[in-house]
């Protein structure tokens, strides 16, 4: 069965699409956060950041690259702050890759992405190091 979002790309279900190329496609929130709450994804079903095969994440990330200014120009927003929920334990619903591009203003009373996690550790400086050091030997 296929995503809602590829439903969207197939022209299944309506959106306001921005943009669109061989590989990637964008399109307005259904429930924006902040007027011009726009939607990156791979057009190809991937659940997960940890799924899509470089070349695509090359391409998503240059269709975010290119349209991050312009959703700003286009609403006339002071920064954005722009996202991905990865995985259902970080709050993503639709399993199909997406970048959440929101615009963010002046005193618009919303947080950083600071705020997203929940108790932050109090870490010591050697799980610290075993941390980087696991990150660093998958790499
Ligand atoms: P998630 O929580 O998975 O990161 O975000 C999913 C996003 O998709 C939500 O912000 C939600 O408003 C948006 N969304 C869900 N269904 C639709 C839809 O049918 N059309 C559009 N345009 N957006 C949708």
């Amino acid at each position: 069965m296929s995503t809602i979002f590829s439903q969207i790309v197939a022209g299944d279900i309506p959106a306001r699409v921005v943009y669109e190329d061989e590989t990637t496609f964008a399109f307005l929130d259904a429930n924006p956060l902040a007027p011009g709450h726009t939607l990156v994804i791979p057009r190809d079903e991937y659940e997960r950041l940890n799924d899509v095969p470089d070349d695509v994440a090359a391409d998503l990330y240059a269709t975010i690259h290119r349209l991050v200014p312009v959703v700003e120009d286009a609403v006339d927003a002071d920064a954005t702050t722009v996202a991905f929920n990865n995985g259902e334990a970080a709050g993503q619903e639709v399993p199909h890759v997406h970048c959440h591009i929101v615009p963010r203003f002046d005193g618009d009373g919303g947080g950083p992405i600071h705020a997203v996690a929940g108790e932050t550790p109090d870490l010591e400086d050697d799980e610290l190091d075993e941390i980087a050091a696991a990150i660093d030997e998958r790499v």
